[in-house]
């Protein structure tokens, strides 16, 4: 029998069996399948009697004998359950209870009172067999609690009622209008007759709630014992259909039924209620079967203008109408909850966007799109550059406010196939394509940088925010998801790392880093043997184009790999605790050149950039005061620059430092100005006495009416704090004049000059010098 099990619902995979059978010794196991044998084997024999017709010879065998026998084993059956099987024994006793009952009548009625010359009716029978349904109502609802009476949503209580209302309305306009009409007698009568056809349309309509109620998970027991429910009231109701048309006995049809009816439910009875795996309807098929019995209740309504129908099935009918329109109101309002609680799951909160989980499911999606068609796609994390930093300075709401801008920024510049995401604080996912190629994929990385440059406007402040992108492709980078963000992670690491905003995910970032990593073997080595070496920028007056100092910027002169910028080295020394080591040398340079400068006659200072580690060290004033002293220049010739954001890292330790180094008459000059978040006012606090306008402000002015905004605002604000005004990356004459025109005091910039050895730095203050002497009134100072 093993190959039939495919023919059936995973709910029948195995064989019919009896569940409980275990609880039982052998011989009782034997006699159990006996039983359910001899059930099988009688009903079959009966159905084959009904199918041939009434043999005047085997009847009375057929029609009182053979269901008695049907009757009882059942009724012993379940009796047996009852006493062998503790689990689930409440309702089961109710059920035997009932099923004895109806037994009896049967029994009463074909061993007894079918032979009296004048059966009476109503009859003792009658009674026996009423009194059964309130007993198998009982034990219905008793047995669809189940061990624990979970509540159910009200949803599905209604699907209960309207499943029960509608088969009940239905059983009333087939059952009650002919029963009623050929009534005959006094009202006992009538009133018996009725009462079994309506029992059993209660007992049908609870059979059919209860279903619903459980969503139709129709598991072993209840394909069962609502079935054997539902075929009693099937046999019944054909009966008093018969009986209506002038029959005076059961017909071998409706026997079959109740024979079929007790059966089931005492093999029902012999279930694990757990057997076996439960189906469910899901979704929009659940409204399937509310839905059937409403259009019956509406087909009902309609039959009844051509012919009257009983007056109760058209109160069932309307109410059955009634509670499907409620119910499918609150199915609605379920999938509506259900859909918007899908929507949370798959949205980040604050953007409303889509979040990782979506991301990453429509990242898995798109690859195997793109295998499918062998096409490509590319995966981007946009992270914004120094988002911690303005979270701190300005507050949550403010970086909030921030990130709830991104996706009105960039979703613009998107097709519609593309999906924006938050991935998390303030990174965000960008899926492209499929097709999608490296190129492309760098040319909307682009986009979304451009979408990004202009101010953001948050709590009426403008603020600047980079953002550093890195490009993952598939197939190129990775062949799925997981790997494929990991790519463009690495990728964004290396595009903040090089500053280069934007980068494609490459195999030898790994030939890059153990590069970084022998560049960090060599720099101790490096310093002591002086390849660190110390350009100069000079500054000049705006208005009157004066020299007034230069800034010290490091390179490293490698051996090897030609001169290097800062980006190659800074981060590696710092992270490698070389960071203090390598200010030192500098500002000794820096110092040493500046002594130079005043000794041949220029007025001029020197500007040292400091970072982080210099500034959290409270030894740094002390020992820039032993430099100053060591090689002879005034703390008025030298200004150290920081920039906010490391200001930032620990505001209370380091403005006790740069108060210090105020105190010993350093200027401080504060870098980078308008790339961090601090406000004037917040620094107002400092020891500052210049701020420097960040180049990418500068470089602006000429074309973005923002950041012209911007620089006129800060320089009259720093003014309002007695700040002076340091404009840097001055590119053009133009740019130059303009910032003069805004009162700004310093300019620094390409257009001056460009860093350059401290050689050539003294040339050009000599050429300076020359060219100043020759024009006096408007100084010197072009290229
Ligand atoms: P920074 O302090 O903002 O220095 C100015 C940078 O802008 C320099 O880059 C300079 O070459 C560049 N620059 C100057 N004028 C123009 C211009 O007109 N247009 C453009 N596009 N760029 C211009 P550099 O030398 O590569 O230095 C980069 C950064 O490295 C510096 O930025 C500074 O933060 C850091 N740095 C340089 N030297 C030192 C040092 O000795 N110690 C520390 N801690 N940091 C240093
Ligand atoms: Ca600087
Ligand atoms: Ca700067």
């Amino acid at each position: 029998m093993r190959h039939s099990s495919r023919f059936w619902p995973a709910r029948w995979d195995r064989r019919a069996r009896i569940g409980w059978v275990g609880a039982l010794a052998f011989r009782e196991r034997v006699f159990l399948r006996a039983a359910f044998a001899t059930l099988g084997v009688t009903i079959a024999g009966t159905a084959v009697y009904a199918a041939v017709g009434p043999q005047p010879s085997i009847d009375h065998v057929m029609r009182d004998w053979v269901p008695s026998l049907v009757y009882v084993i059942a009724s012993a059956l379940i009796v047996l359950r009852v006493i062998r099987v503790r689990e689930g024994r409440g309702p089961w006793i109710v059920i035997a209870a009932g099923i004895m009952l109806y037994t009896a009548g049967t029994l009463v009625w074909s061993l007894w009172l079918q032979n009296l010359p004048a059966p009476p009716f109503p009859s003792l029978s009658n009674a026996l067999w009423l009194s059964m349904y309130p007993a198998a109502y009982l034990g219905l609802v008793w047995l669809a609690r189940g061990k624990k009476g979970q509540g159910a949503p009200a949803g599905v209580w209604l699907d209960g009622i309207v499943a029960g209302l509608g088969i009940a309305a239905l059983g009333a306009a087939v059952v009650l209008g002919p029963t009623q009409r050929a009534a005959t007698g006094n009202f006992v009568a009538l009133a018996t007759n009725l009462a079994e056809p309506i029992a059993d349309l209660i007992l049908a309509g609870l059979v059919m709630g209860i279903l619903a109620l459980r969503g139709f998970r129709l598991d072993r027991v209840w394909i069962l014992v609502g079935g054997g429910f539902l075929l009693l009231c099937i046999g019944d109701i054909m009966f008093v259909l018969n009986v209506a048309g002038g029959a005076t006995s059961t017909s071998s049809t409706s026997l079959v039924f109740y024979l079929a009816a007790v059966a089931s439910i005492a093999w029902a009875a012999w279930q694990r209620q757990d057997d076996a795996p439960t189906a469910r309807l899901e979704g929009w098929s659940m409204l399937l079967i509310p839905g059937l019995f409403a259009l019956t209740a509406i087909g009902l309504l309609v039959y009844d203008h051509f012919v009257t129908l009983d007056a109760i099935a058209m109160v069932l009918a309307t109410v059955t109408l009634l509670m499907a329109l409620l119910r499918t109101t609150l199915t609605f309002r379920d999938v509506r909850t259900l859909t918007e609680t899908r929507r949370q799951a798959t949205t980040d909160d604050l953007t409303s966007l889509p979040n990782r989980r979506l991301f990453m499911q429509r990242a898995a999606e798109g690859i195997a799109g793109a295998r499918a068609v062998q096409g490509s796609l590319a995966l981007l994390i946009i992270d914004l550059d120094r988002f911690k930093e303005l979270n701190d300075t300005m507050g949550h709401q403010a970086g909030d406010g921030l990130l709830r801008q991104i996706g009105p920024r960039v979703l613009p510049i998107l097709r519609p196939t593309d999906t924006l995401a938050r991935l998390g604080g303030d990174e965000f996912g960008l899926l492209l394509g499929p097709p999608c190629d490296e190129a492309s994929a760098l040319h909307v990385a682009e986009r979304v940088r451009d979408a990004l440059r202009a101010p953001f406007e948050i709590d009426g402040l403008h603020l600047k925010v980079a953002a550093s992108v890195g490009i993952g492709v598939f197939p190129l980078h990775a062949d799925d998801a997981e790997r494929l963000l990991q790519c463009a992670d690495i990728a964004m690491y290396q595009a903040k790392a090089s500053h280069s905003g934007r980068e494609v995910y490459a195999a030898d970032q790994e030939r890059h880093s153990r590069d970084n990593l022998a560049l960090t073997s060599e720099l101790p080595q490096a310093i002591e043997q002086g390849q660190l070496e110390v350009h100069f920028q000079p500054k000049a007056e705006a208005r009157g184009r004066r020299l007034v100092g230069a800034e010290a910027l490091v390179r490293w002169r490698h051996p090897e790999r030609g001169l290097l910028p800062p980006v190659a080295f800074l981060a590696l020394a710092e992270h490698s605790g070389l960071g203090r080591e390598l200010t030192r040398c500098v500002m000794a340079d820096a110092l040493e050149r500046c002594r130079h400068w005043r000794a041949a006659g220029h007025d001029l200072h020197v500007a040292v950039n400091a970072s982080v580690v210099d500034l959290l060290d409270l030894q740094f004033p002390d020992e820039v005061a032993a430099a100053l002293t060591a090689h002879d220049v005034p703390a008025s010739a030298l200004m150290i620059e920081v920039t906010e954001s490391s200001v930032m890292s620990d505001p209370v330790r380091i403005s006790d430092v740069l108060a210090r180094l105020g105190e010993l008459g350093i200027g401080i000059s504060l870098d980078d100005f308008g790339t961090g978040y601090s406000s004037l006012v917040h620094l107002r606090k400092l020891p500052v006495c210049e701020i420097k306008i960040d180049r990418s402000f500068v470089s602006g002015m000429g074309s973005m009416g923002a950041d012209l905004a911007i620089v006129r605002a800060t320089i009259r604000l720093a003014h309002e704090l007695g700040l002076r005004v340091v404009a840097e990356g001055v590119e053009d004459d133009a740019t130059w004049q303009r910032l003069a025109d805004l009162d700004c005091e310093i300019i620094q910039g390409y257009y001056l000059a460009r860093p350059m050895p401290a050689a050539e730095f003294e040339a050009f203050l000599v050429r300076a010098d020359t060219q100043a002497d020759e024009q006096p009134e408007r100084d010197v100072v072009s290229r």
